[in-house]
């Protein structure tokens, strides 16, 4: 399995070479081709799995495939995560992707523990992709300095680290905020009762599911190493 038979372009093929990705990881080879087709997935996936290109990649294509906006560029995909460091990494991840392309969307980066008048400042223009802690986001929408309605794809990266950390309030505050009609993509390192309930109350009914590994599927990927 290669990246190119999963239904990548051209220029993410090249800035996923430039990264030194050589083969997709199994949990990229299950999902990049049914989030490409505008599934929803599950996937039970642990850091170190591959997981944030899983996502990102499929994200990424989508927008591309769409003329570049103007500013006010429309939020048309957002990524919750539950902390500082993954919105860093995942944002950090997103632009590199971008920047394969001549008019790159952007991303604007929200999360708690700073101030938030350079993130507002930031949304200037508006953003592509939001990636952002529930909290922050909440905070800066009360701002006015951002809009979901146009949001076309939600992914939750370490669902089961938002509910743990208590985010489940802000979590239903930020859906109910979303077009009903969205493609979602929930990524978690555990099946825990509260993600699986989760997952059913969000997930359409036919949404692929990616379960832990199945040892004749091979070793769970430990790329970074
Ligand atoms: P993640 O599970 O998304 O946190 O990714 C863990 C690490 O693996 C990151 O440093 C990625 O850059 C790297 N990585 C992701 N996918 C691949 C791949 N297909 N081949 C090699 N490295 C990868």
């Amino acid at each position: 399995m290669s990246f190119t038979s999963l239904g990548l372009t051209p220029p993410l093929l090249r800035a996923i070479a430039e990264q030194g990705f050589e083969l997709p990881s199994p949990i990229q080879a299950q999902s990049i081709p049914a989030a490409l087709r505008g599934e929803d997935v599950l996937a039970c996936a642990q850091t170190g799995s591959g997981k944030t290109a899983a996502y990102a990649l499929p994200l990424m294509q989508a927008l591309l495939s769409q003329p570049a906006q103007k500013p006010p560029r429309r939020t048309q995909a957002l990524v919750l995560v539950p902390t500082r460091e993954l919105a860093i990494q995942v944002g950090e991840f997103l632009r590199t992707l971008a920047d394969c392309v001549a008019l790159p969307p952007r991303v604007a980066l929200l999360f708690g523990g700073v101030s938030i008048n350079p993130q507002l400042m930031g949304l200037r223009g508006g953003a592509d992709i939001v990636v952002a802690t529930p909290g922050r986001l909440l905070d800066v929408i009360e701002h006015n300095a951002l809009s979901l309605g146009q949001v076309q794809t939600l992914v939750l990266d370490e669902a089961d680290r938002l509910l743990d950390l208590g985010f489940a309030e802000e979590l239903a505050r930020v859906l109910a905020l979303l077009p009903a009609q969205r493609q979602q993509l929930l990524f978690s390192a555990t099946f825990a009762p509260a993600v699986q309930e989760l997952a059913q109350r969000l997930l359409k009914p036919d949404a692929l599911r990616i379960t832990p590994q199945n040892p004749a599927d091979g070793p769970a990927l430990d790329i970074a190493q």
